[in-house]
């Protein structure tokens, strides 16, 4: 418990700053996700008892048992990961955000699998920001020929673009990456007349230049429970 609260203090307090030095508003805040994912329900607990409620996965079969596992009804879900077809079902009836939407079908899916009775799923498309090839989500050209028909699924809200960006040591060029993105949600914002209003960007060791360019949700995994488990 000592251990894992002096974390989730020395994050606030990075988090602070971060929002101190680019002259945020206290109506601009920035949510910590949790990313839990390799790491046991009981870690999950322990910081629940210290206020948090959002939560991050990224491996659907592994997150499937910590949310049927865990008691209380008032954890937010995010999935983070790759999405492979086959899960989408799983996902868009367990979750309440999905941060990692890259490919049209994938939306179409989450759409139609989505239960009537639940509220519209929150969902981000994915950008591959740096360009990586490795890298999954949506190229900054090809999301604004996607854009309008995701939009308009009828049991999605699009609430805003993800990015993993390369690993840079230099906050300068985290930066750049980060402002790339945020201009890119403008912009799509105003051709496609939408109201998306989030940036999940910034983890562990970029979450200042996040913030500096307008992190919505920072994404926190090592920094917060340590190193991961192996699988
Ligand atoms: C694992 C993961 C994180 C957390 O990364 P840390 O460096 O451990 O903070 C954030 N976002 C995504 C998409 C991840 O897969």
């Amino acid at each position: 418990m000592t251990k894992i609260r002096n974390q989730l203090d020395h994050i606030n307090q990075r988090i602070t700053r971060a929002l101190t030095h680019s002259g945020r508003t206290p109506d601009q805040p920035v949510l910590l996700l949790a990313v839990s994912k390799r790491h046991p329900l009981g870690k999950i607990q322990t910081l629940y008892e210290l206020g948090l409620r959002d939560f991050g996965e990224s491996y659907v079969q592994e997150a499937l048992e910590k949310i049927q596992q865990n008691n209380h009804t008032d954890i937010i879900w995010h999935f983070i990961g790759p999405i492979q077809s086959n899960k989408t079902r799983d996902i868009a009836r367990h979750f309440h955000w999905v941060h990692s939407v890259d490919r049209i079908k994938i939306a179409q899916r989450l759409s139609s699998q989505r239960p009537e009775t639940m509220p519209p799923l929150n969902i981000c498309l994915q950008i591959n920001i740096s360009e990586e090839a490795q890298k999954s989500g949506f190229s900054t050209t090809e999301v604004f020929s996607v854009i309008e028909e995701i939009s308009q699924l009828p049991h999605l809200r699009l609430r805003g673009l993800m990015a993993i960006p390369k690993a840079e040591a230099a906050i300068d060029r985290q930066k750049q990456a980060f402002r790339q993105l945020r201009e890119l949600m403008q912009q799509l914002n105003e051709q496609f007349q939408l109201n998306m209003d989030t940036l999940s960007m910034g983890m562990s060791a970029d979450l200042e230049a996040a913030i500096a360019e307008g992190a919505t949700i920072i994404r926190i995994g090592t920094a917060l429970f340590g190193p991961r488990e192996k699988t």
